[in-house]
């Protein structure tokens, strides 16, 4: 069975996404921390990201530093925080959080809401970033 993130990146379920190539895909989470708290997943589904192989986790922190470079250009912050979790979705992913104090990457705190329009609007002004980068 497929996890749910396998089901975003196929488009069977909807979701922000805010970039993408052959191998990964970034999509705003749905539960925000922050405003721009995006997912940074491979395509190939694997549970814990420290069962990826090397290569492939070299080159999914490449692609979540450009993802990275796209968000700090369009949401205002101090700088964007990297960390996995991993303990909800069993498909690996990088939390990335624009970060201006150290309780914005406090995960027992309660999320952030915007509504679909909001959404859209950072999704698409990131992609258009990550795209022209
Ligand atoms: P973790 O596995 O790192 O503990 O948490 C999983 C993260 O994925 C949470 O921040 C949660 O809000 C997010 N998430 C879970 N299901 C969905 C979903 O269907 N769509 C999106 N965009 N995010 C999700």
């Amino acid at each position: 069975m497929s996890s749910i993130f396998s089901k975003i990146i196929a488009g069977e379920i909807p979701s922000y996404k805010v970039a993408e190539d052959d191998s990964f895909f970034a999509f705003l989470d749905i539960n925000p921390l922050k405003k721009g708290h995006t997912l940074v997943i491979p395509k190939k589904e694997v549970d814990y990201i420290f069962d990826i192989d090397d290569m492939q986790l070299a080159e999914m922190v490449v692609f979540a530093k450009k993802v990275a470079k796209s968000i700090e250009k369009v949401i205002p912050c101090k700088r964007i925080a990297m960390t996995v979790i991993g303990l909800e979705v069993p498909h690996a992913h990088i939390h990335l959080i624009p970060l201006d104090e150290i309780n914005d990457v406090n995960f027992a705190k309660p999320k952030l809401q915007f509504d679909r329009s909001e959404f859209n609007e950072i999704a698409i002004k990131i992609l258009d970033m990550f795209n022209s980068l």
